[in-house]
Parts: structure tokens; C-alpha cells; sequence
């Protein structure tokens, strides 16, 4: 690491040939991989297999993130087993855990109702995260646009309009997504020793106010702007630039860019898109967060940020030290 490496918390990057490392070496970057548990049988754990000998073998690139399987409301060894295997990945070296959010999107009780994050099943797997030092990300709803009439002008209309699944408009049989933040909120304020961030400016992309009101009630969380960097720069400029001034050591910088297969598995020309697509990815965060005057983002011109030196030092590395400790090795 060099003193101007930027720390990347947010990725899925199975960068297994030494061609996908050799962009995080001209990019001067270091990255957190992340599991995502989309299963109670884990089948997730090829990812966790990936990430773990990554940060193994290159702790200067690489550090990882764990996870654990969906409930198993039948299983009485349910609890005993996520545990072992927390145990075993943070003696693996993983930083950190992710709760997605097929927990309150997805998951149901053997009675049918959905399970939200903080019911009493997934208690005692916070409160060993919590015992271990280790850090919570939590990624537990989607955007609010989800649960808004389909609306062109929406920032994530190209999504909705083509996963209409995930569209939840008038449907009474899914949890709102108010109810899903009050679900989180809970998990933070009962666990005021534990460190959360919120994945993707907390779910709360449509309003950095409303990340802002978190953070004043609670001194335990911090959120990663991966993936939503449109969500922020078509809010008013100088709001946003307020809101990254006043929490200037609650703002992580991530991308999430997810190759989801092994580098090794990909063709060159697959391996060439993605490095190129994900170079573009930090080009279009750098703008926006550094430049003076407009951005181009989705052939839209947008106003940029242009922090100040010492707080992007904060966003592309200390925040990072200092809400996953253990990321720098
Ligand atoms: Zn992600």
C-alpha cells in the first residue's frame, strides 16, 4: 500500500490471474470481497473459498468479508453451526459479516411471515459478531423507488422496468420499506457496541438526510456509497457536499462491481470488458467526488463534489481502517 492506495469496501472481485490483480495495481487500489449468502444450504461458501485464499495469499490487495446461511427454522443446531463457522472465518482472517437482503425481502417463518433483521432467530449471530469485534455490513432493502410507482424519471427506472419482480408497487404481501429500516434501525440501536454499515448509502439512496438522521441517533453506524453514486450526484450538490462535510468519518468508498466467476474462468476478452468496465466504474466515482465543476455521468452533466484533500483521504482510506479494522494488514 502506498500513502494514496484508495481502500475499496464494497466489491466481488474473484481476481484469481495475475492479469485481474495487475489492475488493482495500476489503479493503486485495495478491496474487501464480499459473500453474499443467497441460500440456507451454503452454496455461497465457493465465494467465501475464493475471497479467503485471496487474502491469504495477497493481504495487500486483498481482505474478505464472510457470511452465513439463511435461517433454518427446523434445525436446533441452526445457531450452533453459523456460529462455528463465523468462528472459523474470522480465524480466517475475515473482517467482517454481511446480512443480505433476502433476510426481510425474502426469507419466511414456518407460519409464512416474513422474517425482518431483527427477529429473535438472527439475535444471538449479531451479538457474537458483536462479541468478536468484527463488523456488521448490512444490505437489507432495496432502493425506495422498489415501492414507488414505476416512474421513468427515477433513478433506478432501467432496473425496475426490467426486473418487475423486484417492483413491489401495491404489493401488500411484501414488508414496505420503511418497515425494513426500522428492522435495521433496531439491530443498531440494541447493539450500540457493534459497528454496522449500511451497504449502499444504507438503503436510504434516495435522501442523504435520511442517512444523516442515522447517524446523529446512532454513533455505531456508517454507510459505503457503492453502487449508487447516480443516487448522490442528482441530489442537490451542496446538500450532499454538507452531508459529506458533517460526516466526514462515516462515508465509506466501495463500487460493488461483482464478477461472480473465477478470472481464471473467463475469456481474455471477458477479463479485458470487465477490468475496462471497472476502471470506468473509479473514474466516474473519482470525477464526481474530486472534480471542480460537472461530471458526465449517464449522458447526463451533473455538478461534482470537489472535496476537500483531507476528507477524501478519510472516504478512500481511514474510514475504511477504522470501521474494518484488520482491512490494512
Ligand atoms: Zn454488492
Amino acid at each position: 500500500m502506498t500513502p494514496n492506495t484508495r481502500i475499496d469496501v464494497h466489491m466481488h472481485y474473484m481476481g484469481d490471474t495475475d492479469i485481474s490483480r495487475s489492475l488493482l495495481e495500476s489503479l493503486d487500489l485495495k478491496m474487501m470481497n464480499i459473500c453474499v449468502a443467497e441460500d440456507a444450504d451454503g452454496k455461497w461458501r465457493d465465494q467465501a473459498d475464493v475471497y479467503r485464499n485471496l487474502a491469504h495469499c495477497y493481504p495487500d490487495r486483498f481482505a474478505w468479508c464472510t457470511s452465513f446461511d439463511l435461517p433454518k427454522f427446523e434445525d436446533a443446531d441452526y445457531i450452533k453451526r453459523v456460529i462455528e463457522g463465523l468462528e472459523r472465518d474470522f480465524r480466517d482472517g475475515a473482517i467482517a459479516c454481511k446480512i443480505w437482503k433476502n433476510v426481510g425481502m425474502g426469507l419466511r417463518n414456518p407460519s409464512g411471515d416474513h422474517v425482518l433483521v431483527d427477529d429473535p432467530i438472527l439475535e444471538p449471530i449479531v451479538r457474537f459478531i458483536e462479541a468478536q469485534g468484527k463488523t456488521l455490513l448490512m444490505h437489507i432493502a432495496d432502493p425506495l423507488d422498489g415501492w414507488l410507482p414505476l416512474d421513468p424519471s427515477s433513478v433506478h427506472y432501467g432496473y425496475y422496468s426490467k426486473n418487475l419482480e423486484w417492483h413491489l408497487y401495491g404489493r401488500t404481501d411484501m414488508p414496505t420499506h420503511r418497515q425494513l429500516m426500522d428492522a435495521r434501525d433496531n439491530v443498531i440501536a440494541r447493539h450500540p457496541n457493534l459497528r454496522v454499515v449500511g451497504a449502499h448509502l444504507g438503503s436510504l439512496e434516495h435522501d442523504v438526510n435520511e442517512v444523516a438522521r442515522r447517524f446523529d441517533k446512532y454513533p455505531n453506524f456508517a454507510v459505503d456509497v457503492s453502487a449508487r453514486l447516480y443516487d448522490l450526484a442528482t441530489q442537490d450538490v451542496s446538500l450532499v457536499r454538507e452531508f459529506f462535510n458533517n460526516y466526514q468519518d462515516r462515508i465509506l468508498f466501495g463500487i460493488d462491481c461483482g464478477t461472480w466467476e473465477l478470472a481464471s474462468a473467463k475469456s481474455p476478452e471477458q477479463m479485458a470488458n470487465t477490468m475496462k468496465y471497472i476502471t470506468k466504474e473509479y473514474s466516474d466515482y473519482s470525477a464526481y467526488l474530486e472534480s471542480e465543476g460537472a461530471v458526465t455521468l449517464r449522458d447526463r452533466e451533473l455538478p461534482a463534489l470537489n472535496l476537500p484533500a483531507d476528507i477524501l483521504d478519510k472516504v478512500y482510506r481511514d474510514n475504511a481502517k477504522r470501521w474494518y479494522p484488520g482491512i490494512v494488514s
